[in-house]
């Protein structure tokens, strides 16, 4: 017996006729590098799109080409999600914060054939252009008027490129299994590893990730993604926002400006907010400054990085919930949420602080087991912690061009995280295992350790990593960041996570400093951090 239900590919093309259609009054409000509040609507941006589409057709673009895009978060780059993929080749997002080196490697590796980009990053790509040779063109994403001077050979102005085209395009019926769009990930050891999404993994990632019990998106929210669109395609949200209909509010270059942010969630009435702690960690140094408020916005979803209760506390009182996601660019990224569960409410505040603080629940589509080094699974008992695998539609199964295989003989793909699931399905990740502290032979969580340190006032942020020790191979080194004005004292931080962490967990000692490094993705550089600290002698 066959089913009798309709072969109805899985595509992105789907969601923009259906957002062109049912939600074209939606808006999407962008600061760009030459207009600090441009506004429009769905249909205006789809209208773009098949212009953008023509144009690309008319100088070449053929089905499966990678294009890339050095962008940040406005309509332009939202026109080119959907004009790449929906006429079948693939969007590249590249994140223009790496290294010169990086970004070269990633467009060659991926054979870009033509590069999207912001003018802001229009200088690099001239430094490195004779080192892109697969590369046949340049567009400039901004206005006749604002066109740099540039030496990009076959550079174009986008607003120019467009602006002639058609506004009709014969979109092509694509196989929901082809390729949609790419993004490479340096979260793993040596070159950084090509991520490859299929348009069924897109839409099917963009259902459950609109779950209430997920990211809780409808047509009435105000979504404003502040993670940003080259890194695993904004968390979904340029995809899921246009399927269920909400207004969209890209920030552009001014990402982790607490200002800048406050204004756009007042002025267009954000109720949804997504980013790493860092973002918010800026939103609310700055309320905390200037005496505003937020009262709009209701839902910060928090990922990327462990979200420290103290940052959940301080948006408590700004009347905002944070809701930690967990996921990573090999799994389009959602795989685990935790958002608030009417049981919740008969639990005491400290044991609540302990379950809000997690990386959630599992969402539908994702499977997941915890294992220790022989493979073995673990129970789901708050207790053991293993290493985290995952399987899905929406996870990656292969590196781009790497043959190594990259799950294990029963289709898991390792995480290279360590977690503990409790008996509730919440998973705690306690390490990345390149993070993890390994002392007298047992593993130190150094995130944990780094949650119970911020939670001292003196603490701007806090960061932990292993040091080499004689007697124990390595201990725990916290370094901190002290806050603005105090007169910091680090037995009194060292003193404050008595009882907080095991006691062996604390570290031996302390150190100040006026910066942490961040990785381009905005997570503490812990390689940056060990090198730093090579020759620290532990007090
Ligand atoms: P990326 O691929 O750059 O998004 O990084 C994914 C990694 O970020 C994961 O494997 C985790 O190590 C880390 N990560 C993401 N979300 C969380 C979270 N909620 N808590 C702790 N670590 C997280």
């Amino acid at each position: 017996m066959n089913s009798l239900m309709m072969d109805s590919q899985l595509t992105i093309t789907s969601i923009m006729k259906h957002a062109d259609r049912l939600n074209g009054n939606s808006e999407i409000v962008s600061v760009t590098a030459d207009n600090p509040n441009h506004r429009y609507s769905y249909k205006d941006a789809f209208r773009r799109v098949r212009q953008l589409a023509n144009a690309m057709q008319t100088v070449g673009f053929k089905p499966g080409d990678r294009i890339a895009t050095l962008a940040w978060n406005d309509y332009r780059h939202f026109e080119l999600y959907y004009a790449i993929s929906c006429s079948g080749q693939v969007c590249h997002t590249i994140n223009p914060r790496l290294f010169a080196e990086q970004i070269a490697f990633i467009i060659n590796h991926a054979e870009d054939k033509w590069v999207f980009t912001d003018p802001l990053f229009v200088p690099l790509l001239e430094q490195l252009q004779e080192r892109l040779p697969a590369v046949q063109g340049y567009v400039v994403m901004t206005d006749k008027q604002h066109m740099p001077q540039t030496s990009l050979a076959n550079a174009h102005c986008y607003e120019t490129f467009i602006a002639d085209q058609p506004d009709t395009f014969d979109w092509p019926d694509l196989d929901e299994n082809s390729p949609s769009s790419m993004c490479y990930t340096s979260g793993t050891t040596g070159d950084p590893k090509g991520v490859v999404y299929s348009h069924r993994s897109t839409v099917l990632h963009s259902l459950v990730a609109s779950f209430p019990d997920a990211m809780n998106l409808s047509a009435n929210d105000v979504i404003m993604p502040v993670v940003p669109m080259f890194h695993v395609n904004a968390w979904g949200t340029a995809y899921n926002g246009p399927m269920v209909g909400a207004k969209l509010v890209f920030p552009g270059p001014k990402m982790a400006d607490g200002e800048t942010l406050t204004r756009l969630i007042n002025n267009e009435k954000v109720s949804c907010a997504l980013g790493v702690p860092t973002v918010w960690l800026a939103l609310v140094d700055y309320l905390n400054r200037s005496g505003e408020t937020v009262e709009s916005l209701k839902n910060v979803v928090v990922g990327g990085a462990a979200c420290p209760l103290s940052l959940m506390k301080e948006m408590d009182k700004q009347g905002v919930r944070m809701n930690v996601a967990w996921g990573m660019t090999e799994m389009s990224p959602l795989g685990c949420c935790n958002t608030p569960m009417d049981w919740m409410q008969d639990l005491s505040e400290q044991e609540f602080d302990v379950q809000r603080v997690k990386a959630g629940r599992l969402v539908y589509g994702v499977e997941m087991k915890i294992v220790d080094a022989d493979n073995n699974e673990l129970p789901w008992d708050a207790v053991s912690s293993g290493t985290l695998l995952v399987k899905g539609p929406w996870v990656c199964s292969a590196y781009y061009k790497l043959d190594k295989p990259l799950l294990d003989k029963d289709g898991w793909f390792n995480t290279g995280d360590m977690a503990a699931i409790d008996k509730y399905g919440y998973v705690t990740i306690t390490d990345r295992v390149k993070d993890v502290i390994k002392s007298g032979g047992e593993w130190i969580s150094s995130i944990e350790v780094e949650n119970a340190a911020m939670a001292h006032p003196d603490v701007q942020e806090a960061a932990v990593i292993g040091v080499p020790d004689p007697k124990w191979t390595e201990r725990p080194l916290l370094i901190v960041i002290p806050r603005e004005g105090v007169e910091a004292n680090k037995d009194s931080i060292l003193q404050s996570l008595q009882g907080k962490i095991a006691k062996w967990w604390i570290p031996e000692d302390c150190a100040f400093v006026s910066e942490i490094p961040h990785t381009a993705t905005g997570k503490i550089s812990k390689k940056d951090l060990r090198q730093q600290f090579a020759d620290h002698s532990l007090q």
